[in-house]
Parts: structure tokens; sequence; C-alpha cells
């Protein structure tokens, strides 16, 4: 599928998906990088719906459909493409004002409604008639022959048109993107993904920003079964839906709680797991051309995540690490993950590899100090090469 420009006045009827943006419009310079990224990522997200091209015009973006495209599943994919601020099933024609009410007439006598409005925009003034004109004359020819009422305010269907220089774009219901900035315009970054529920929401969050995200999931095998990694797959498969290809690493981390466990005391344990596991993603975020980690840690909301053991946890850091959960309650959270369909699998009972291994008394005020101290007699460099030596990748990919 091919993007075009077109420079000629469109010769007949063509049906698709109008789209807007609003943020990248903001960009000023970079606003051609932000489309660009925008455009590719609808390309992949519907390369097998039998669409295209999409073309570019002043300030939105339109795919042509086929017969082949179902808009039901064209919706669903628009509606996870970040960068799309609303978009609408549309026809697009001449700007001719007479065409275009006879067209009108046809879609409309199709369709039953008590009140309607016509809500006309140029995004040229060189137009020949203004807005208000394009609304009366439009108006006056559907009320003709549907005898239906103008209402302005609260209208059963509005005909929203949009005159471009060389064509006008129908549609009688826009639909609500998901905002945000294209995936892969914000940097590469790896995030930790448990199984649980806030990492997913954090991750989310950053593709949501833009970023393309690399996935890092330590699971405790063979001293628990393979749920975790199982749960951490189906929800990596679930975020491909808005990065169109992910890269998730399994990391076995089980032996190297059990070293853990056999020097550490057990008030230290959390925090030491923890900065091994950013030691091991860092590296591999720096072999993938990450630029930060991203974690779902939520402040106060457990005891590793107090203010304190957050600055001991980071320190053995030297990417930064992105927190975009840290101030949200835990209901906010489950709001999102449920939003995003990634609640019902992290619910899925399973034995996260922090939870294993754990003393009962978890300190919540530890000092780099003493952190420092109890990893003392752990050989760091030889566990986090051991964690290299047996993770492994999968891919994923969407569509299939
Ligand atoms: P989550 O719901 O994401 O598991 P949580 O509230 O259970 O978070 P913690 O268990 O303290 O909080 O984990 C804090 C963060 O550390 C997680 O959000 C995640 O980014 C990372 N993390 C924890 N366990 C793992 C794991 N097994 N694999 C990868 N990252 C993990
Ligand atoms: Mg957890």
């Amino acid at each position: 599928m091919k993007t075009k420009s077109n420079a000629m006045a469109r010769p007949r009827v063509v049906r698709g998906a109008l789209i807007h943006y609003n943020e990248i419009a903001l960009k000023g310079k970079n606003r051609g990088f932000f489309l660009k990224q925008l455009q590719n990522n609808l390309l992949a997200a519907t390369r097998d719906l039998g669409c295209g091209p999409l073309e570019r015009l002043a300030g939105r973006l339109f795919l042509t459909t086929s017969e082949e495209t179902s808009w039901e599943v064209l919706r669903q994919r628009l509606s996870r493409i970040f960068g799309i601020a609303n978009f609408a099933p549309a026809f697009t024609m001449a700007p001719n004002l007479e065409l275009l009410a006879q067209r009108i007439e046809e879609e409309v006598s199709g369709r039953s409604f008590r009140s309607f409005r016509v809500a006309a925009r140029r995004a040229f003034k060189t137009f020949p008639q203004t807005s208000q004109q394009i609304n009366e004359m439009i108006g006056a020819r559907v009320q003709r022959i549907c005898g239906a009422r103008v209402d302005l305010t609260n209208p059963d269907l509005t005909i929203a048109i949009e005159v471009l220089p060389n064509e006008a774009f129908v549609y009688f219901e826009k639909l609500l993107g998901p905002g945000g900035l294209p995936v892969g315009t914000g940097g590469t970054v790896a995030c930790l993904l448990s199984g649980g529920i806030d990492s997913p929401v954090a991750a989310y969050r950053m593709m949501k920003r833009g970023c393309r995200i690399v996935f890092v999931h330590f699971h405790s095998q063979p001293f628990a079964d393979r749920t975790s990694q199982d749960k951490a797959i189906e929800l990596v498969r679930l975020l491909t839906r808005c990065q169109f290809t992910s890269r998730l690493y399994v990391v076995p981390f089980g032996e190297i709680q059990q070293e853990v466990v056999a020097h550490v005391t057990g008030r230290l344990r959390v925090p030491v797991y923890r900065r091994l596991m950013l030691r091991i993603a860092e590296q591999i975020a720096r072999k993938e051309g990450a630029q930060a980690l991203v974690t779902g840690e939520s402040l106060g909301q457990v005891s590793s995540q107090t203010i304190e053991n957050i600055a001991t946890i980071e320190q053995v850091s030297t990417l930064p690490i992105l927190r975009p959960l840290i101030g949200m309650d835990k209901d906010e959270i489950t709001q999102q993950a449920q939003q995003i369909g990634s609640y019902d699998v992290s619910i899925i009972p399973d034995q996260d590899c922090c939870s294993m291994f754990l003393s009962r008394q978890v300190a919540t005020h530890t000092t780099h100090h003493e952190v420092e101290l109890a990893e003392r007699p752990l050989d760091l460099d030889r566990l986090t090469a051991q964690a290299h030596a047996t993770a492994h990748s999968i891919e994923l990919s969407f569509p299939l």
C-alpha cells in the first residue's frame, strides 16, 4: 500500500476513513516527522484490511477503504493508533456544491432522522461559498427530500462537510481516537513488565507519549510454574496492538534469588532483587538502543515503593527511570487496565518472582549504604552475566 498526494480535483466518489490529529499539528518544524510516523503506523496497523492509498492532505489524512475492508475491524484498529484525535467513516469527491448536494441527498435518503444540521468547514477560503452558505444550501436540499427539521444544538444527524481545494469530505459520525503521539516518535524505552496490573498500564502510557517499548520479564522457573511468563506474553500481545511489533525478553531469576536468599538478610531482599533487575534490564535496554527504563511503580503502594526505597533502588541505574503511574491511585490504574483490556490477564493468579523468596519483614526505609553492604557478598557481575546467558527473547507482531 502506498501513500499519495493529489494535485487535481477528485474525479469520483471514494470511501474511506478521514483522520484528524491534534497534538501533532502543534509540532512546528517537526510536524513532518510526526506525521510520517503516524502514516507508517497507520499502514502497519491496516495492512491486512484491503485499505489504501493513504493520502496526506492539509491538516488531515484520508485512508481509502475497499469492499474488502470491514469497517468494524478498521474502527478497532484506528481507535488504538496513538496520534489520532478522531476519525470518521467518510466519502470524498470533487468540491462542487451541486454535486455534493446531490450526493448527500442520496446518502441521507436511506437514513431515518427527525432533526439534522449541516456543519461545513472550509480549510481554504478560496471556495466560492462561505461555510454558512454551504450549510444553508445543503440544509435546504436535505430538508426538501427528508422533511426533517433543522436543530443546531441537539440534532439526530449531523452532516459534516470539510472543503479542501481539490476535494470535499462528508461524514455523519465522528469517533474518538486515543490521542497521544505516534509510537516511534518518542524513542525506545525498556519496560520491566511483571504479570501484575501496574506495569502494562505504565507501558501503555509511555506508548501513548510516542515511545516504542522493549519488554523485560523476570520469572522464577523452575521454582514457580510458567504462569507469569504466559501472562507476560499475553500482556505484550495485547500491547502490541498499539505498536505493531514487540520484543519481549524473558529472564530466569529464580536461581539468582536463591543466591540472594543465601546471603542477604530478609528485610533487605526486595530492594536487592529490584536493584539486580534494574542492572539486568539496563544492559538489555542498552543492547536494544533504549534510552530509559519504565516501571509500574506508584508512590507508597507497597513497601518497595516508598520514596526512600525508590531512591535506593534507582541508584544502580545510569538510565533515566520513567514511572508514569507514580502519582496514580490503585483505583485509577485498575480502571485504565480495564480500558486497555489488560486487567483480566493481570488478575490471573501467579507467583511473581518478588513474592516468592520473600521474607515476612520488608524494610520500608532503606539507605544506599545498608543495601550496598548487604550486596557485598554477591558476585553481581556473575549474576547479571548469568541472567543474560539464560534469557531468551520472543517476537510478537500485529496484525498477525
Ligand atoms: P505490577 O502490578 O506491575 O506488578 P506492583 O504494584 O506489583 O507492580 P512491585 O511488585 O513492587 O509492584 O513492582 C514494581 C515494578 O517493578 C513493577 O511495576 C514492574 O515494573 C517491576 N517488576 C516487578 N516484578 C517484576 C517482574 N517479575 N518482571 C519484570 N518487572 C517486574
Ligand atoms: Mg507486582
